[in-house]
């Protein structure tokens, strides 16, 4: 059996300590905690009186002190001036409170690198078959090459939660901020990561499920930047009052496109952000939450991309509604008639066409206002299409107009975020994926919108 390098990277009390402790059991790998090893020199660094600000100190003292590793149990652990410090004092309020200002230092970051690689000759040497190691930038920066990455997220009341009941005085949203903006190997979701949301799933789930992809990886996760040269995002004068059309859209589109836009901003202050993962050619799928009735047209409000969307065949009843959407990209669902391969294939076929199309992996609108867990249609488009997928968050979207209000609520505030794009791909073309891999692939997909933020500007 070849060696394989499992990485799990997230933001504080994301599950990677528990992830990583039970698939180690379940897989017999090695296990690493790199949190610890940033703890463990900022444990000692303090000892030694110096502070974050102090680089040279820091090298200085660090030249003097030599790394080795203790294996225990499943676990390598890192042992500074021969000792292994205490769980305790890792996890003491100053530790916590300095950890992220000594881990953002390229002294330190280069101190560990090759510390941190060379636990693959250590498993290795003591027999076991696949190294697990957790932290912020192993699938970035440690481990790059390994197709095993996998990042986990979960929503900050979740994080805090856990860390409340460990009874840990913890400033986590600080640390993730540091984290996230240093500039020497920041948190990212790494390229390739499959990401898991573990504020939706029980611990043995999330092992479940990431043993089960590492026995069988069929598919894989590909996160990279999408082409974007500066073609303007859609200037609503310039519909208006040249007659330009933009490609792939009937004049009813554009004029309801219009229509919407202003709507929106006159009732909602609506404001997209992140239309820069927009591509400008080629196909795509718009992955969004659906709370609304405001939702497909808030999302192809202000794009200069004509959609094509996917929906109920009963919407067809209303006759006014009917009229205008037979003007419109809309692929009609018979839901009446189980999953209807058809309809899946007529928007594998438009993707194919080189069309965007925007889903709603929930299905149907939520009743309170909540992400529910994602429908299988969506994954297994995206699977068999291996086009880029955009996940899109609506904010303010259920308040306006949910489903159990005749009447829209106005003045109130509608936000939209789209995301940074992802491919699923199979990693072997012949593979054939199993419902499993489309459970992982969709829950894959409610993650990317889940970790989607609210635009500040909405926070007041
Ligand atoms: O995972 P844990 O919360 O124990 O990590 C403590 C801190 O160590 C993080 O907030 C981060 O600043 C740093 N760290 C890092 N890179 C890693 C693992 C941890 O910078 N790979």
């Amino acid at each position: 059996m070849p060696f394989k390098i499992i990485t799990l990277d997230g933001a504080a009390a994301s599950g990677k300590s528990s992830t990583a402790k039970g698939l180690a059991k379940k897989l017999g790998f090695l296990y690493v905690e790199t949190g610890s090893h940033y703890r463990a020199i900022t444990a000692l660094l303090l000892k030694h009186k110096v502070k974050p600000e102090e680089a040279q100190e820091v090298v200085a003292t660090l030249g003097r002190v030599k790394a080795s590793a203790k294996i225990s149990g499943m676990q390598a652990c890192l042992l500074l001036e021969g000792v292994v410090a205490k769980a305790k004092l890792l996890r003491s309020p100053e530790v916590n409170a300095s950890v992220s200002r000594f881990a953002a230092l390229p002294a330190v970051r280069e101190y560990l690198l090759e510390y941190q690689r060379s636990h693959v000759e250590l498993a290795r040497r003591h027999g076991f078959s696949g190294l697990i190691m957790e932290g912020r930038d192993i699938g970035s920066v440690v481990f790059p090459d390994t197709p095993y990455k996998f990042f986990l997220q979960a929503d900050s009341a979740t994080r805090s939660q856990r860390r409340k009941a460990e009874g840990q005085e913890d400033t986590i949203a600080l640390r993730d901020k540091l984290d996230s903006e240093r500039s020497e190997a920041p948190l990212v979701v790494p390229d390739g990561a499959l990401i898991i949301n573990t504020a939706v799933l029980s611990l043995s789930e999330v092992i479940d499920r990431i043993a089960e992809i590492v026995a069988a990886s069929k598919y894989k996760a590909i996160s990279k930047r999408l082409f974007r040269t500066s073609l303007p995002i859609i200037d609503k004068n310039a519909v208006l009052h040249s007659g330009f059309r933009y490609e792939g859209r009937s004049h009813h589109y554009s004029y309801l496109q219009v229509l919407f836009t202003a709507l929106l901003e006159q009732n909602y202050g609506f404001e997209p952000y992140g239309m820069e993962n927009i591509p400008n050619q080629g196909a795509f799928i718009l992955a969004a939450n659906h709370a609304s009735f405001l939702d497909s047209p808030a999302i192809g409000a202000r794009l200069f991309r004509a959609l094509y969307f996917f929906g109920r065949k009963t919407v067809f009843k209303h006759k006014f509604l009917a009229w205008w959407l037979n003007r419109l990209n809309f692929i009609k669902l018979d839901r009446e008639r189980g999953s209807d391969l058809g309809a899946l294939r007529t928007v594998i076929k438009t993707l194919q066409e080189g069309y965007g199309v925007q889903l709603f992996p929930e299905g149907t609108r939520s009743p309170d206002g909540k992400l529910q867990p994602g429908k299988q249609g969506v994954s297994f488009i995206a699977c068999q299409a291996e086009v880029p997928i955009i996940p899109v968050r609506l904010f303010g979207n259920y308040h306006a107009w949910n489903r159990h209000r005749v009447w829209p609520r106005l003045h109130s505030k509608v936000h939209i975020v789209y995301g940074r794009p992802f491919w699923l791909q199979k990693s072997d073309s012949s593979a054939r994926l199993t419902k499993e891999d489309y459970i992982a692939a969709t829950d894959s997909i409610m993650a990317s919108i889940s970790s989607i933020q609210e635009p500040k500007e909405m926070l007041f």
